[in-house]
């Protein structure tokens, strides 16, 4: 099992992807499209903001959230800048890289593709 973790404050780093409601799902998925094929900056915010208020995440260091792309199907949604998640493919061509988070980067860390 994970590590547990003490805060002190409410935040919630890390949300499960199949616990927030299915219209809440669809429209993180929609999001999360748009946000990868955007080619402006400006919509590329608005839309990771729009995906942190959807998803209640709290504690974002830089704005930008991500599901897990972890080969386990992980329903993890977390901080793209967490110190501990894990870049297995770095974003190219689009905006968003892939990245385990950190409980899968800890547990089975994936060799980086290229
Ligand atoms: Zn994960
Ligand atoms: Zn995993």
């Amino acid at each position: 099992m994970g590590h547990a973790v003490m805060t002190h404050t409410q935040t919630q780093s890390t949300v499960n992807y199949t616990h927030l409601p299915t219209g809440t799902q669809d429209l993180f998925d929609q999001l999360m499209e748009q946000a990868d094929n955007t080619a402006s900056n400006t919509e590329y915010t608005a839309l990771m903001k729009a995906l942190i208020t959807v998803t209640g995440i709290t504690g974002v260091r830089h704005g930008e959230i991500l599901k897990c792309a972890c080969a386990c199907d992980c329903p993890a949604i977390f901080d793209a800048d967490a110190p501990d998640a894990l870049v297995t493919e770095p974003a190219t061509g689009y905006n968003l890289g892939r990245l385990q988070c950190p409980d899968c980067a800890d547990d089975h860390p994936q060799p980086v593709t290229d």
